[in-house]
């Protein structure tokens, strides 16, 4: 990262992450590979159709996504994160897209999922949610199902969500591509408040950044958050 930060208003820090952050622990994001998701048509595994079609399909693909969290680990930038939230005075909220637990494994708190949690499985008659770490069988899996947003649903926790970004004083977005609503909508409304908006990612999303930091976020998260330290 050549650029410099410069001195940024850290009382309030609210990061919106997105596949790309968890995308060197393993786990893979879905735009960089041609609209699938660990090779299924997105619109087959993440939307209530879906489901309905073929309901032992969707199980299997959130099983194996449940079962590969055992197998990867945070990284670098899922830790940079962690740390700065232990050791800085600014409150950080993280609203996060990823249905992993990589944050919270990081050390994270103060984590507002808003597409769901491979590690929670929801009731479909009576709604309630428990956390769950093995497979959804075929004998119970029209009683429960992953608690994932799919496509055309609700996304979870919008009071929390809001509350974050109306007291938010600086915005940064990591690894996420920008084209899930209403996440993606977050830069527009920051933005427009004169909130600075800053990105890291592989490739510039959206000219409302003040600055885009292009590269993997293994190397460009820690960079930036030690440049946060010492401004
Ligand atoms: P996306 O797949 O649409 O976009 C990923 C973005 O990350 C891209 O802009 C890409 O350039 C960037 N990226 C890829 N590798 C990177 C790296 N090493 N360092 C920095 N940036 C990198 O992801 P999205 O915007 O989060 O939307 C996808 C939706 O799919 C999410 O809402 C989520 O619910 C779901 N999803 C979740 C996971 C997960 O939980 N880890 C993984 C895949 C998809």
């Amino acid at each position: 990262m050549d650029e410099s930060i410069g001195h940024l208003p850290i009382d309030h820090i609210v990061i919106l992450t997105g596949a790309g952050i968890s995308a060197e622990s393993g786990i893979k994001t879905f735009r960089d590979h041609n609209g699938l998701w660990e090779n299924h048509p997105i619109e087959k595994v993440a939307s209530p159709q879906g489901f309905v079609e073929n309901p032992e399909l969707v199980q299997n693909f959130y099983n194996l996504r449940r079962l590969q969290l055992k197998d990867v680990e945070p990284n670098k930038a899922h830790q940079a994160i962690a740390d700065f939230q232990k050791d800085s005075k600014s409150k950080v909220t993280i609203i996060t897209q990823n249905v992993d637990d990589l944050h919270e494994r990081a050390g994270s708190e103060n984590i507002i999922h808003i597409h769901g949690e491979l590690r929670k499985i929801r009731h479909l008659e009576t709604g309630e949610i428990k956390y769950f770490e093995g497979k959804i069988e075929k004998y119970n899996q029209s009683l429960w199902r992953p608690h994932i947003v799919w496509f055309g649903e609700q996304i979870l926790n919008s009071y929390e969500i809001r509350e974050a970004l109306n007291s938010a004083t600086l915005f940064l977005s990591i690894g996420t591509s920008g084209q899930v609503y209403p996440a993606a909508g977050f830069v527009n409304q920051l933005h427009s408040l004169g909130i600075p908006c800053i990105e890291l990612n592989q490739e510039k999303t959206s000219d409302l950044f003040e600055h885009s930091f292009l590269g993997d976020a293994t190397a460009s998260v820690p960079t930036f958050f030690s440049q946060l330290r010492h401004q």
